[in-house]
């Protein structure tokens, strides 16, 4: 019952809280050269964006994109400005928005990644596999057999990598919770790909299950990334920035724990604090919609509290879409006995009888399955009826 009541809570915020998108990045992706051989692909209306080093053995892209045509358009760059093949792919960060274009290198391509992340990668669950190897209609053939792990090469501490002249640094900063976010560093260019720490003009997505890590770990990645004094910061969402942007992020995660513990000193309880918490000196950053969700995350943080562990519980429903939010990332639906649902449609999730999520029209008829969790369900199929 009590967890009922939660659930109903949650879905109440999640409603109060309508999702904004102030885009601080213009509404198609810019390929910019940072440097000789060095250029950042600038995902539009903030999405996911890349780092992509041209050496003359092969190419190393930094992250995949945001979707099938982002990833494709990323692709058709990368050919515009050398002949080289993608030899290798890099993952700063283990989220669907930075590693579903994979497939579209991979085979060939030699993925790194962090160990923490091949672990999860190895313990993926069949529905996954399947929508990697479906998500580009044009390697169906290549990734037919193909489990994603195939390709992985990972590391634990630090890797570098020499190729054609180019020195490629991949660090990462190691806390218990960090879930596997790596940066990325060009010594020879002044260029950081800083992974999920550097967030410019966006609130971090962190969550009560620190599978996004926790601020501290945020802060002591900062801390080993601000030395390099880099020129040029491209961040997992955003606009190309500096080291003056990592300096910002460091002054927003002090103040937003200073503003969770002021509140945690005064008795107040979580579910207050979620309410009350706010980052209003960073007015018109993008993604407010993650701040209850972070307040909550540093309540537990703060506790000294280790991950929370949601008991996930997997549903099905059939109805109507009603409302689509954020490109088809976010649905309002109502099912065949009348219940209204917010829904969540990830990168990861299987998306069938349209070409992706993006194509969602308010009246569509579906059946879905999905996973309730706390802050929202989780779609992990969905079906569109045709
Ligand atoms: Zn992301």
């Amino acid at each position: 019952m009590q967890r009922c009541l939660i659930f109903l809570l949650a879905v109440a915020g999640f409603m109060t809280f309508p999702v904004q998108t102030r885009a601080v990045t213009g509404e198609t992706a810019e390929f910019r050269k940072l440097a000789d051989d060095v250029y950042a692909y600038v995902g539009k209306l903030n999405e996911a964006n890349a780092t992509v080093v041209v050496t003359s053995e092969g190419v190393v892209v930094i992250d995949t994109g945001n979707s099938q045509p982002e990833t494709r358009n990323l692709l058709k760059h990368i050919q515009s400005v050398t002949r080289q093949p993608v030899r290798y792919v890099i993952i700063s960060q283990n989220h669907g928005d930075h590693i579903q274009g994979t497939p579209l290198f991979s085979p060939p391509a030699t993925v790194i990644l962090h160990q923490k992340v091949a672990r999860d990668w190895l313990a993926w669950k069949p529905h996954l596999i399947k929508v990697w190897r479906k998500r580009f209609p044009e390697r169906t053939e290549a990734l037919k057999d193909f489990l994603p792990v195939d390709a992985v090469a990972s590391f634990t501490d630090r890797l570098t990598l020499r190729l054609g002249g180019k020195t490629i640094e991949l660090i990462y900063v190691d806390d218990t919770y960090n879930p596997g976010d790596i940066a990325v560093w060009l010594p020879q260019d002044g260029v950081l790909h800083g992974g999920f720490a550097a967030y410019k003009e966006r609130h971090p997505d962190m969550r009560p299950d620190y599978s996004h890590g926790t601020t501290w770990g945020m802060l002591k990645q900062l801390e080993a990334l601000i030395p390099l004094k880099p020129k040029f910061v491209v961040p997992s969402h955003g606009p190309v920035g500096d080291v003056k942007d990592l300096q910002v992020m460091v002054d927003y995660l002090l103040a937003a724990r200073q503003r969770v513990r002021a509140m945690m000193d005064r008795g107040m309880t979580v579910e207050a604090i979620r309410k009350e918490f706010h980052m209003k000196e960073y007015a018109g950053w993008d993604r407010e919609i993650h701040l209850p969700i972070m307040a909550a995350a540093l309540y537990r943080e703060l506790k000294g509290e280790g991950p929370e562990i949601a008991s996930v519980v997997e549903k099905q429903i059939r109805g109507k879409i009603l409302k689509i939010q954020e490109g088809g990332v976010y649905l309002t639906v109502v099912s065949d006995s009348g219940q209204e649902l917010p829904l969540r449609v990830a990168t990861v999730a299987d998306v069938e009888g349209i070409p992706d999520r993006s194509h969602f029209k308010v009246g569509m008829r579906f059946t879905a399955i999905y996973e309730e969790q706390k802050e929202w369900n989780e779609v992990l199929e969905i079906k569109v009826e045709p």
